[in-house]
């Protein structure tokens, strides 16, 4: 069963915190009377049963990290398909430690306006800059696929290369048949994909991107097995009148759909 877990972390990132705050946020969005909990899919994400959710994780800064591995681990453990609402995008990395054991043939669908490749970023290799290097190094998937991509320069360009990354960059969407995959998927998805006229409620604000249509009809084209998801960077300091929130709110409502309907 897919499975929230709150993940209310921001210490890796790089120009301003407030991710943090996120998972309380999000759930509330999703919750809120103003819609129903009906997928476009057509299923009700809100039956009984449909979906789980563990609530948010304590952690400390220092041992973050192994919490975050630990928690997911313990998830998979229990046959759920761990559903991640951060917090900054480096709780990615810990999170795939834990499915790429389980999961040896990963494909991850990366959405973001970001490569986020950095071989480290001012001097953290851990920042919410680098987790898909981490990944990559470790072999924690067989495959990214990076969807929306819009900020690439040299140096995340010769990482890509060097890591076999597929890339689907902004200016080439529509990409649904990128997205025809085959075995276990992983959807990581990173708020600032989105056009900031839609999702101003970001750290980073990078013009030129998808609208929430785009962003949906994407998610819905996603083939293959869904065992995991996470959903990072919204930043409620940032929001302007929770509307980022809503959004956030409605993608997390589509990825447990398309979750739930299999
Ligand atoms: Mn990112
Ligand atoms: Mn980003």
């Amino acid at each position: 069963m897919p499975t929230l877990i709150g993940i209310p972390f921001d210490a890796n990132s790089s120009y301003m915190r407030g991710a943090a705050g996120a998972p309380a946020k999000i759930r509330e969005s999703m919750h809120c009377d103003a819609s129903n909990m009906w997928s476009e899919v057509g299923v009700d994400v809100g039956a009984l049963g449909a979906f789980a959710d563990r609530g948010d994780l304590r952690l400390r800064d220092e041992n973050a990290f192994a919490a975050i591995e630990q928690t997911i681990d313990g998830s998979l453990a229990e046959g759920e398909q761990p559903v991640s609402v951060g917090g900054d995008h480096s709780i990615t990395y810990p999170i795939l430690r834990a499915l790429g054991k389980r999961y040896p043939d990963l494909t991850i669908v990366h959405f973001d306006a970001h490569p986020d490749l950095y071989d480290e970023f001012e001097g953290n290799r851990l920042s919410h800059a680098c987790p898909f290097a981490r990944i990559m190094e470790e072999g924690l998937a067989k495959k990214l696929v990076q969807v929306g991509i819009r900020t690439m320069n040299e140096h995340q360009r010769t990482q890509a290369k060097k890591f076999g990354v597929e890339l689907v960059e902004m200016q080439s969407l529509p990409a649904y048949d990128r997205l025809k995959l085959q075995g276990p998927v992983y959807i990581s998805f990173d708020v600032d994909v989105l056009d900031p006229a839609f999702a101003p409620g970001v750290s980073h604000r990078e013009p030129g991107g998808m609208s929430v249509r785009e962003a949906i009809a994407h998610l819905h084209a996603i083939q293959g097995r869904i065992v995991g998801a996470d959903l990072v960077e919204y930043n409620p300091v940032r929001d302007i009148s929770g509307a980022t929130a809503t959004v956030a709110g409605k993608i997390l409502k589509e990825i447990l759909g398309k979750m739930i309907a299999g």
